[in-house]
């Protein structure tokens, strides 16, 4: 994802909804058998898929996998191919594409059925960068301390590759068959250009459906204790609206009407008092009932009022005054730069400003371009479109087949644990396989705590505890949507 614009939702709380619980008898049968089965609370062990786990992701976060010179991505790759081919994956089935300065890699196990098409599960090799003298730790020498894995890349997403790897290698120590196709799509430059992924979305276009597992995930209480767990099935999209006027300047002794900088920001303030109409989708109608039980009396109140009435003026006011919920209802955009004038005696020639948007699915950012020229309301202003690496994309289907899948494979390790949908902030790898018509999922299985959330920050940590419960959701998903 560009940078900044995505992890925070896609990481951080997020969502639920009644709507999509699909607690039907028979998955509680089959968790109760499976719990029964074993002779005790917790799913049968698979200590081999754990340690295997850990160590994968210890090896991968001591390699710098950052964007620029020396850019380990194809030694992270290497590494994965290594583990899969020992672990029994014919090595022509393990490819690594070098593009550029980094890889990608795609692993194919092939199903017993041709016609079905094949299940994707995603993920990216890459991390953002992280200098040294900043953290406590040296950000590329993977410490375990107090039940907590350190290291650049450890949750986002290193530990959920390492998983994905040992979890398709325990599935193939067990013999499993696969009806359906899987293939292991790891990306190599998510956290910056995207052209991994677009080639990757271009190559499994084909696909039934993308599992990221570098999305959303669960959220643990201050006292470590599980809340609930969220998927992510859309994502808004990023946009930057630059804007320019000019004018033939002069000198600052003679002014005249209109001046540019003067010009611009009267536009900038009109554009930063406008509220975009508030919106709901299936989705987030899911997240707001679900989300509100573990928000405080006011914002609870209004979430499950929006959910209910999108046009409630009084709901609409609380969630627009509120940070962490203003982007779930709709487009935001925000001037995030300026620029103007060349001398300080001297009328400016020129002035610009960036727009930054994050659009509601739906909604193709010329759109909302238009919409923004409109509230700027003067023809002297220029717009121009100067967003990279990002595409809209509509909110992926809330899929019954996902649903029960991924509920299921929760309650395993998290029993009766709140399962709900979510929307993201935008610009994971899902943006670019919706891109291609793919329904696409972050269904990350890490659960952590609002402390613990340092993606792209310092000193990036997951708990060790998440492996065992990880590995047990990762081989019951795998094989629900592909046996
Ligand atoms: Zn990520």
């Amino acid at each position: 994802m560009p940078q900044a614009a995505a992890s925070f939702y896609s990481r951080s709380i997020t969502s639920k909804g009644n709507a999509v619980r699909p607690a039907t008898t028979a998955i509680w049968a089959c968790i109760f058998f499976l719990s029964a089965s074993s002779g005790d609370a917790k799913p049968a062990g698979h200590d081999r898929a754990d340690a295997q786990a850990l160590e994968l992701a210890k090896q991968a976060i001591a390699l710098r996998s950052v964007r620029g010179d020396g850019n380990q991505v194809p030694q992270v790759a290497a590494l994965f191919k290594s583990a899969l081919v020992a672990g029994g994956f014919d090595a022509a089935d393990v490819a690594i594409m070098p593009v550029d300065d980094t890889a990608f890699l795609i692993a194919r196990w092939k199903g017993r059925d041709p016609k079905l098409k094949p299940l994707v599960i995603s993920g990216h090799m890459d991390v953002v960068e992280a200098k040294a003298s900043d953290w406590e730790r040296d950000p590329f020498t993977p410490v375990v301390e107090n039940g907590l894995l350190y290291g650049r890349g450890s949750s986002d997403m290193k530990l959920d590759d390492a998983l994905a790897v040992a979890t398709l290698i325990e599935l193939k120590r067990e013999g499993y068959q696969p009806r359906r196709t899987l293939v292991l799509a790891l990306s190599g430059d998510e956290e910056t250009a995207m052209k991994t992924t677009q080639m990757l979305a271009r190559e499994l276009s084909n696909a039934e459906m993308v599992l990221n597992v570098d999305g959303s995930g669960g959220q643990l209480d201050p006292q470590g204790e599980p809340q609930y767990f969220s998927w992510s099935g859309a994502e808004k999209t990023y946009a930057d609206f630059e804007l320019t006027v000019t004018s033939p300047g002069g000198h600052s002794s003679r002014p005249y009407d209109p001046n540019a900088i003067s010009q611009l920001s009267a536009a900038l303030v009109r554009i930063g008092q406008y509220k975009f109409k508030p919106e709901l989708s299936a989705l987030t109608r899911a997240y707001f009932k679900s989300a509100a039980d573990y928000e405080r009396p006011e914002i609870a109140a209004a979430m499950r009022a929006f959910a209910a009435d999108p046009t409630d003026a009084k709901s609409v006011a609380a969630l627009q005054a509120n940070p962490a919920t203003i982007g779930k209802i709709g487009t935001t955009c925000v001037v995030t730069m300026i620029n103007g004038g060349h001398a300080l005696n001297a009328l400016p020639q020129r002035a610009t400003a960036n727009i930054n948007c994050r659009i509601f699915p739906g909604h193709p950012r010329a759109e909302i371009m238009e919409e923004l020229r409109r509230v700027a309301a003067d023809s002297a202003i220029q717009f121009k479109d100067v967003s990279t690496g990002s595409v809209a994309t509509d909110a992926s289907p809330i899929r019954t087949d996902l649903v029960d899948a991924v509920t299921k494979a929760i309650h395993l390790g998290y029993p009766k644990v709140p399962v709900f949908p979510t929307m993201s902030a935008g610009a994971s790898d899902s943006m670019w396989f919706r891109n291609e018509h793919i329904p696409s999922y972050g269904v990350s299985p890490l659960f952590m705590k609002d402390s613990d959330r340092f993606a792209h920050g310092l000193n990036e940590r997951v708990p060790v505890g998440d492996v065992q419960p990880s590995v047990t959701y990762m081989l019951s998903l795998f094989t629900d949507l592909s046996k």
